[in-house]
């Protein structure tokens, strides 16, 4: 059977995408199949077909024609992307307030991180607030889940956090927490640092960040702080360490798995960080 590799190319409502982001609404963004797409030919919407092999058996696969962009719609959806983000679909689609060198540096390794994918190491965006990080690693993932249908999870540090200690008291496993974020094959950690973790919540995190080191899965983190390996030489004494907020054991870790990048704004202008 000849497999069509795009489907509604003509359709104007989704410009051929096969599906829509719907507009801001609940807690995360979500995207839905164009109705040119749920309305397929080749499977009557139900997105899977059946086949028969050489002997005769029949069975089931997904559909050439509308598989995979309702599979692509389904990873982006699970992938938990706040709604206020809904409008980041690129990795190079952010506004920058203040530009700068360090922010195009961080864009252009972002976008190589996903045209290379899965090439490319993971990356520690870091720098202060509002010069893009985490609307940078929103991208990633966003382009990543409706592009080529990767598994992405987006997760904010300090809600982990809270997550972790609500199991806790609750008597639930904290494996039921942090399962699903040891097995994604992407995993968004935003705002590491954010609300001070204790050594527990710390063992869990290392035990996290160390089951995707080993099995090698791609992690991206975005935080406030700085890892001391980033520090600028002449930063300012305000300038706060990365390690004080998760301990040694998994900025180190971080810092193997992913490339630093350091975006500046103006609580680091002063800081020099190209020598
Ligand atoms: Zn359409
Ligand atoms: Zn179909």
């Amino acid at each position: 059977m000849a497999r069509r590799k795009h489907i509604a190319t003509g359709c104007r409502t989704c410009s051929g995408r096969g599906y829509l982001i719907s507009p801001e609404n609940g807690q995360y963004a979500r995207a839905e199949i164009c109705d040119c797409v749920s309305e397929c030919s080749e499977c009557g919407g139900s997105g899977t077909v059946f086949l028969e092999n050489e002997r005769g058996y029949r069975y089931l696969e997904r559909c050439g024609l509308c598989g995979i962009t309702r599979l692509k719609v389904r990873r982006y959806n699970n992938a938990k992307i706040p709604s206020k983000f809904v409008d980041v679909l690129r990795s190079d689609d952010i506004d920058p307030r203040e530009p700068d060198q360090s922010q195009y540096a961080a864009m252009s390794y972002v976008k190589s991180f996903v045209d290379k994918y899965p090439k490319e190491k993971g990356f520690l965006l870091m720098g202060g607030p509002g010069v893009g990080k985490t609307r940078l690693a929103v991208g990633a993932i966003a382009e990543l889940t409706l592009q080529k249908a990767v598994e992405c999870v987006f997760t904010d540090f300090f809600f982990l956090l809270a997550d972790l200690r609500k199991a806790y008291s609750e008597g639930i496993p904290e494996n039921e927490i942090i399962g699903p974020l040891i097995t994604a094959e992407i995993l968004v950690i935003d705002e590491m640092g954010k609300g001070k973790s204790s050594e527990w919540e710390q063992n869990i995190l290392d035990q996290l960040i160390s089951k995707r080191y080993n099995s090698s899965k791609k992690t991206l983190v975005t935080t406030n702080y700085v890892a001391r390996e980033s520090l600028p030489r002449r930063s300012a004494a305000r300038t706060e360490i990365l390690e004080d907020r998760v301990g040694e054991r998994i900025a180190s870790r971080l810092y193997e798995m992913c490339i630093p990048l350091f975006i500046k704004g103006s609580d680091y202008r002063k800081g020099d960080i190209s020598s």
